[in-house]
Protein backbone atom coordinates (compact mmCIF):
# COMPACT_ATOMS: atom_id res chain seq x y z
CA UNK A 1 0.00 0.00 0.00
CA UNK A 2 1.34 3.37 -0.89
CA UNK A 3 2.36 5.32 2.07
CA UNK A 4 1.46 9.14 2.91
CA UNK A 5 5.36 10.28 2.29
CA UNK A 6 5.85 14.02 1.25
CA UNK A 7 8.18 15.90 -1.08
CA UNK A 8 11.33 15.92 1.33
CA UNK A 9 10.42 12.41 2.17
CA UNK A 10 8.70 12.84 5.77
CA UNK A 11 6.35 9.93 6.23
CA UNK A 12 3.24 11.13 7.64
CA UNK A 13 2.57 8.70 10.85
CA UNK A 14 0.84 10.92 13.29
CA UNK A 15 -2.38 12.98 12.82
CA UNK A 16 -3.72 15.44 15.29
CA UNK A 17 -7.88 15.76 15.16
CA UNK A 18 -9.57 18.28 16.65
CA UNK A 19 -12.94 17.16 17.47
CA UNK A 20 -14.32 20.75 18.78
CA UNK A 21 -13.59 24.61 18.35
CA UNK A 22 -15.42 25.03 22.23
CA UNK A 23 -13.76 24.99 25.06
CA UNK A 24 -14.77 25.24 28.72
CA UNK A 25 -11.23 27.85 29.39
CA UNK A 26 -10.54 31.36 27.82
CA UNK A 27 -6.65 30.90 27.89
CA UNK A 28 -4.99 34.08 27.94
CA UNK A 29 -2.73 33.32 24.88
CA UNK A 30 -5.68 31.01 23.22
CA UNK A 31 -8.82 33.03 23.17
CA UNK A 32 -10.29 36.27 23.81
CA UNK A 33 -12.20 36.25 26.89
CA UNK A 34 -15.50 36.17 25.05
CA UNK A 35 -14.01 32.87 23.15
CA UNK A 36 -13.09 32.76 19.83
CA UNK A 37 -16.06 33.32 17.07
CA UNK A 38 -17.80 29.76 16.59
CA UNK A 39 -17.80 27.95 13.03
CA UNK A 40 -21.67 27.29 12.35
CA UNK A 41 -22.60 23.52 14.34
CA UNK A 42 -23.27 22.29 10.71
CA UNK A 43 -19.57 23.05 9.74
CA UNK A 44 -17.64 21.26 12.51
CA UNK A 45 -17.47 17.35 11.46
CA UNK A 46 -19.46 14.60 12.54
CA UNK A 47 -18.08 11.73 14.46
CA UNK A 48 -18.50 9.53 11.46
CA UNK A 49 -16.43 12.03 8.96
CA UNK A 50 -14.03 12.24 11.38
CA UNK A 51 -13.87 8.50 11.51
CA UNK A 52 -13.29 7.87 8.05
CA UNK A 53 -10.52 10.51 7.50
CA UNK A 54 -8.79 8.51 10.30
CA UNK A 55 -9.61 5.16 8.49
CA UNK A 56 -8.05 6.19 5.30
CA UNK A 57 -5.50 8.03 7.15
CA UNK A 58 -4.48 4.37 8.95
CA UNK A 59 -4.51 2.87 6.14
CA UNK A 60 -1.85 5.09 4.07
CA UNK A 61 1.06 4.78 7.12
CA UNK A 62 -0.52 6.87 10.30
CA UNK A 63 -0.32 4.56 13.34
CA UNK A 64 -0.73 8.02 15.92
CA UNK A 65 -3.67 9.66 16.92
CA UNK A 66 -3.92 12.55 19.13
CA UNK A 67 -7.67 13.86 19.70
CA UNK A 68 -7.63 17.75 20.91
CA UNK A 69 -9.82 20.96 20.39
CA UNK A 70 -10.94 23.31 21.79
CA UNK A 71 -11.86 21.46 24.50
CA UNK A 72 -12.16 17.64 23.14
CA UNK A 73 -13.88 16.55 26.36
CA UNK A 74 -16.47 18.80 26.08
CA UNK A 75 -17.76 17.43 22.67
CA UNK A 76 -21.07 14.70 23.21
CA UNK A 77 -19.71 11.19 22.53
CA UNK A 78 -16.35 11.58 22.82
CA UNK A 79 -15.26 8.32 24.75
CA UNK A 80 -17.09 6.66 21.72
CA UNK A 81 -15.55 8.31 18.93
CA UNK A 82 -12.01 6.93 20.65
CA UNK A 83 -14.41 3.51 21.43
CA UNK A 84 -14.16 4.10 17.39
CA UNK A 85 -10.93 4.93 16.92
CA UNK A 86 -9.54 2.06 18.76
CA UNK A 87 -11.15 -0.39 16.54
CA UNK A 88 -9.00 0.62 13.58
CA UNK A 89 -6.57 -1.79 12.18
CA UNK A 90 -3.34 -1.01 11.93
CA UNK A 91 -3.60 2.45 14.41
CA UNK A 92 -1.23 1.29 17.73
CA UNK A 93 -1.50 4.98 19.38
CA UNK A 94 -4.44 7.18 20.50
CA UNK A 95 -3.94 9.91 22.60
CA UNK A 96 -5.59 12.98 24.19
CA UNK A 97 -5.00 16.34 24.78
CA UNK A 98 -6.92 18.33 27.24
CA UNK A 99 -6.96 21.13 29.77
CA UNK A 100 -7.54 18.70 32.25
CA UNK A 101 -10.81 20.83 33.79
CA UNK A 102 -13.07 17.13 33.52
CA UNK A 103 -10.74 15.11 32.98
CA UNK A 104 -11.66 13.04 36.38
CA UNK A 105 -14.83 12.30 35.26
CA UNK A 106 -13.65 11.02 31.90
CA UNK A 107 -10.11 9.04 32.54
CA UNK A 108 -11.34 5.82 33.87
CA UNK A 109 -13.85 5.62 30.71
CA UNK A 110 -11.97 6.82 28.03
CA UNK A 111 -8.95 4.43 29.47
CA UNK A 112 -11.79 1.48 28.80
CA UNK A 113 -12.79 2.49 25.28
CA UNK A 114 -9.30 2.20 24.43
CA UNK A 115 -6.80 5.82 25.35
CA UNK A 116 -3.61 4.99 25.62
CA UNK A 117 -2.39 8.26 27.34
CA UNK A 118 -3.08 11.46 27.53
CA UNK A 119 -1.41 15.47 27.76
CA UNK A 120 -2.76 18.26 30.34
CA UNK A 121 -2.26 21.59 29.62
CA UNK A 122 -1.18 23.25 32.66
CA UNK A 123 0.53 26.31 33.33
CA UNK A 124 0.96 27.30 36.96
CA UNK A 125 0.37 25.73 40.26
CA UNK A 126 -0.45 29.04 42.02
CA UNK A 127 -4.06 29.25 42.34
CA UNK A 128 -4.98 32.71 41.34
CA UNK A 129 -2.42 32.55 38.44
CA UNK A 130 -4.26 29.82 37.25
CA UNK A 131 -7.14 31.68 37.35
CA UNK A 132 -5.66 34.69 35.55
CA UNK A 133 -4.04 32.80 32.61
CA UNK A 134 -7.36 30.19 32.21
CA UNK A 135 -9.97 33.19 33.16
CA UNK A 136 -11.33 29.98 35.36
CA UNK A 137 -11.32 28.51 39.05
CA UNK A 138 -10.37 24.71 38.08
CA UNK A 139 -7.14 24.60 39.25
CA UNK A 140 -7.63 22.15 41.71
CA UNK A 141 -9.96 19.77 39.47
CA UNK A 142 -7.05 19.69 36.96
CA UNK A 143 -4.74 18.19 39.40
CA UNK A 144 -7.37 15.55 40.62
CA UNK A 145 -8.20 15.12 36.66
CA UNK A 146 -3.68 13.96 36.60
CA UNK A 147 -4.27 12.11 39.31
CA UNK A 148 -7.21 10.16 38.27
CA UNK A 149 -5.50 9.55 34.78
CA UNK A 150 -2.57 7.64 36.18
CA UNK A 151 -5.16 5.47 38.80
CA UNK A 152 -7.17 4.86 34.82
CA UNK A 153 -3.95 3.51 33.87
CA UNK A 154 -3.16 6.17 31.34
CA UNK A 155 0.21 5.80 30.43
CA UNK A 156 2.03 8.53 30.44
CA UNK A 157 0.24 11.51 31.99
CA UNK A 158 2.23 14.70 30.53
CA UNK A 159 1.88 17.88 31.83
CA UNK A 160 2.21 20.70 28.83
CA UNK A 161 3.54 23.77 30.70
CA UNK A 162 3.96 26.53 27.88
CA UNK A 163 6.33 29.01 29.64
CA UNK A 164 5.81 33.16 29.59
CA UNK A 165 8.55 35.11 30.58
CA UNK A 166 7.28 37.51 33.42
CA UNK A 167 3.96 35.03 34.05
CA UNK A 168 4.92 31.77 34.75
CA UNK A 169 8.99 31.60 34.45
CA UNK A 170 9.14 31.81 38.41
CA UNK A 171 7.52 28.42 38.33
CA UNK A 172 9.79 25.90 36.21
CA UNK A 173 11.32 24.37 39.06
CA UNK A 174 7.66 23.96 40.98
CA UNK A 175 6.97 22.01 37.66
CA UNK A 176 10.41 20.05 37.14
CA UNK A 177 9.79 18.80 41.17
CA UNK A 178 6.63 17.52 40.28
CA UNK A 179 8.62 14.77 38.52
CA UNK A 180 10.27 13.82 41.64
CA UNK A 181 7.61 12.22 43.61
CA UNK A 182 5.03 12.01 40.71
CA UNK A 183 5.18 9.43 37.46
CA UNK A 184 4.55 12.53 35.50
CA UNK A 185 5.72 13.70 32.29
CA UNK A 186 6.41 16.87 32.96
CA UNK A 187 6.99 18.97 29.44
CA UNK A 188 8.12 22.30 28.88
CA UNK A 189 7.17 24.13 25.74
CA UNK A 190 8.18 26.94 24.33
CA UNK A 191 5.50 30.43 23.43
CA UNK A 192 4.64 30.65 20.16
CA UNK A 193 2.83 32.97 17.88
CA UNK A 194 -0.59 33.18 16.87
CA UNK A 195 -2.91 36.02 16.79
CA UNK A 196 -4.47 36.37 19.98
CA UNK A 197 -5.14 39.77 21.87
CA UNK A 198 -2.10 38.94 24.38
CA UNK A 199 0.26 39.28 21.64
CA UNK A 200 3.42 37.22 21.23
CA UNK A 201 6.39 38.82 21.12
CA UNK A 202 10.54 37.38 21.17
CA UNK A 203 10.92 38.95 24.31
CA UNK A 204 8.10 36.64 26.13
CA UNK A 205 9.75 32.99 24.56
CA UNK A 206 12.02 31.39 26.91
CA UNK A 207 14.24 28.87 24.60
CA UNK A 208 13.75 25.56 25.95
CA UNK A 209 17.87 25.40 26.39
CA UNK A 210 17.50 28.28 28.74
CA UNK A 211 14.64 26.36 30.64
CA UNK A 212 17.06 23.73 31.16
CA UNK A 213 19.68 25.35 32.55
CA UNK A 214 17.37 27.22 34.87
CA UNK A 215 16.27 23.63 36.27
CA UNK A 216 19.87 21.97 36.08
CA UNK A 217 20.93 25.33 38.48
CA UNK A 218 18.59 23.66 41.37
CA UNK A 219 18.49 19.66 40.24
CA UNK A 220 20.30 17.01 39.48
CA UNK A 221 19.42 16.03 35.51
CA UNK A 222 20.20 12.99 33.47
CA UNK A 223 19.41 12.77 29.59
CA UNK A 224 17.26 10.08 28.64
CA UNK A 225 18.51 8.51 25.35
CA UNK A 226 15.70 5.87 24.42
CA UNK A 227 12.77 6.88 22.53
CA UNK A 228 10.22 6.48 24.74
CA UNK A 229 6.11 5.83 23.71
CA UNK A 230 5.20 9.31 21.93
CA UNK A 231 8.21 11.20 22.55
CA UNK A 232 7.56 13.25 19.33
CA UNK A 233 9.85 16.24 19.72
CA UNK A 234 10.82 16.66 23.46
CA UNK A 235 14.45 16.40 24.36
CA UNK A 236 14.31 14.21 27.22
CA UNK A 237 15.89 14.36 30.84
CA UNK A 238 15.31 12.99 34.24
CA UNK A 239 15.71 14.73 37.34
CA UNK A 240 18.44 12.09 39.44
CA UNK A 241 15.77 9.40 41.41
CA UNK A 242 12.76 10.88 40.00
CA UNK A 243 10.12 8.74 39.39
CA UNK A 244 8.74 10.93 36.25
CA UNK A 245 10.72 12.82 33.94
CA UNK A 246 11.31 16.01 31.73
CA UNK A 247 11.09 17.08 28.46
CA UNK A 248 11.49 20.36 26.31
CA UNK A 249 10.18 21.23 23.40
CA UNK A 250 11.78 23.78 21.49
CA UNK A 251 9.01 24.65 17.66
CA UNK A 252 10.60 28.45 18.08
CA UNK A 253 14.49 28.40 18.65
CA UNK A 254 15.43 25.11 17.38
CA UNK A 255 12.62 23.16 15.36
CA UNK A 256 12.21 19.57 14.46
CA UNK A 257 10.41 20.43 10.91
CA UNK A 258 13.27 18.01 9.12
CA UNK A 259 11.34 15.07 11.46
CA UNK A 260 8.04 16.56 11.23
CA UNK A 261 5.86 13.25 10.53
CA UNK A 262 2.33 15.23 11.40
CA UNK A 263 -0.40 16.41 9.80
CA UNK A 264 -3.49 18.30 11.48
CA UNK A 265 -7.22 17.89 10.62
CA UNK A 266 -9.34 21.10 12.19
CA UNK A 267 -12.79 20.77 13.19
CA UNK A 268 -14.20 22.67 10.50
CA UNK A 269 -12.67 19.53 8.39
CA UNK A 270 -9.32 20.75 6.57
CA UNK A 271 -6.36 19.03 6.60
CA UNK A 272 -3.21 21.42 7.69
CA UNK A 273 0.18 20.15 6.93
CA UNK A 274 1.83 22.40 9.11
CA UNK A 275 0.97 23.90 12.53
CA UNK A 276 2.75 27.60 11.01
CA UNK A 277 1.40 27.56 7.61
CA UNK A 278 -2.42 29.03 6.34
CA UNK A 279 -2.07 26.47 3.78
CA UNK A 280 -5.02 23.95 4.12
CA UNK A 281 -7.13 21.34 2.13
CA UNK A 282 -10.47 21.37 2.31
CA UNK A 283 -12.04 17.62 2.90
CA UNK A 284 -15.62 18.33 4.36
CA UNK A 285 -17.07 18.75 1.14
CA UNK A 286 -15.81 15.98 -0.85
CA UNK A 287 -16.92 14.28 2.69
CA UNK A 288 -20.63 15.46 2.38
CA UNK A 289 -20.85 15.17 -1.78
CA UNK A 290 -21.06 12.07 -1.46
CA UNK A 291 -17.46 11.65 -3.06
CA UNK A 292 -15.86 8.14 -2.75
CA UNK A 293 -12.87 7.30 -0.46
CA UNK A 294 -10.54 7.58 -3.87
CA UNK A 295 -11.23 11.36 -3.29
CA UNK A 296 -10.64 12.07 0.46
CA UNK A 297 -7.30 9.75 -0.17
CA UNK A 298 -6.60 12.10 -2.94
CA UNK A 299 -6.67 15.03 -1.16
CA UNK A 300 -4.82 13.34 1.56
CA UNK A 301 -2.16 13.16 -1.00
CA UNK A 302 -2.47 16.39 -2.16
CA UNK A 303 -2.44 18.16 1.30
CA UNK A 304 0.87 15.68 2.24
CA UNK A 305 2.74 17.15 -0.95
CA UNK A 306 2.37 20.78 0.02
CA UNK A 307 3.66 20.43 3.47
CA UNK A 308 6.47 22.57 3.63
CA UNK A 309 10.17 21.83 4.26
CA UNK A 310 9.23 23.61 7.47
CA UNK A 311 8.15 26.78 9.58
CA UNK A 312 9.92 30.67 9.57
CA UNK A 313 9.42 31.76 13.15
CA UNK A 314 12.72 32.90 13.27
CA UNK A 315 13.14 34.22 9.86
CA UNK A 316 11.74 38.10 9.17
CA UNK A 317 9.02 36.92 7.12
CA UNK A 318 7.02 34.90 9.34
CA UNK A 319 3.58 35.95 10.32
CA UNK A 320 1.65 34.71 12.54
CA UNK A 321 -0.95 32.41 12.18
CA UNK A 322 -4.59 33.35 11.08
CA UNK A 323 -6.22 30.69 13.22
CA UNK A 324 -5.36 30.61 16.90
CA UNK A 325 -4.55 27.41 18.62
CA UNK A 326 -8.05 26.40 19.99
CA UNK A 327 -9.02 26.47 16.16
CA UNK A 328 -6.09 24.76 14.50
CA UNK A 329 -6.77 22.26 17.54
CA UNK A 330 -3.01 22.55 19.35
N1 LIG B 1 -7.95 22.55 25.28
C1 LIG B 1 -6.91 21.57 25.24
C2 LIG B 1 -5.73 21.99 26.09
O1 LIG B 1 -5.64 23.15 26.46
O2 LIG B 1 -4.89 21.13 26.33
C3 LIG B 1 -6.47 21.19 23.86
C4 LIG B 1 -6.30 22.29 22.85
S1 LIG B 1 -5.08 23.49 23.23
C5 LIG B 1 -5.22 24.61 21.87
C6 LIG B 1 -3.61 22.56 22.90
C7 LIG B 1 -2.33 23.10 23.44
O3 LIG B 1 -1.99 24.28 22.76
C8 LIG B 1 -2.34 23.44 24.92
O4 LIG B 1 -1.31 22.69 25.55
C9 LIG B 1 -1.98 24.90 24.94
O5 LIG B 1 -1.19 25.22 26.07
C10 LIG B 1 -1.22 25.03 23.67
N2 LIG B 1 -1.09 26.41 23.19
C11 LIG B 1 -2.08 27.28 22.89
N3 LIG B 1 -1.55 28.46 22.47
C12 LIG B 1 -0.20 28.31 22.52
C13 LIG B 1 0.92 29.16 22.23
N4 LIG B 1 0.76 30.40 21.79
N5 LIG B 1 2.19 28.67 22.40
C14 LIG B 1 2.38 27.40 22.84
N6 LIG B 1 1.38 26.56 23.12
C15 LIG B 1 0.11 27.01 22.98
FE1 LIG C 1 -9.13 26.14 25.82
FE2 LIG C 1 -6.92 24.72 25.50
FE3 LIG C 1 -7.16 27.14 24.36
FE4 LIG C 1 -6.93 26.99 26.99
S1 LIG C 1 -5.36 26.33 25.50
S2 LIG C 1 -8.44 28.23 25.87
S3 LIG C 1 -7.96 25.15 27.45
S4 LIG C 1 -8.35 25.35 23.87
Amino acid sequence: MKKLVDSYKRQIKYLRISVTDRCNLRCLYCMPAEGVKLAPPDSILRYEEILRVARLAVEYGVTSIRVTGGEPLVRKGIVDFIGELSGLRGLEDISITTNGVVLSEFAAPLKKAGLNRVNVSLDSLKKDRFAKVTRGDKLGAVLKGLDEAHAAGLRPVKINMVVIKGFNDDEIVDFARISINKPFHVRFIEYMPFNTEEGWDREKCISADEIRDIIAGELDLEPINERGAGAGPARRFKVKGGLGELGFISPVTQHFCGECNRLRLTADGKIRACLFSDTEVDLREALRNGSGDSVIKDLLFRSVMEKPAGHQINENIFKKCARTMSLIGG
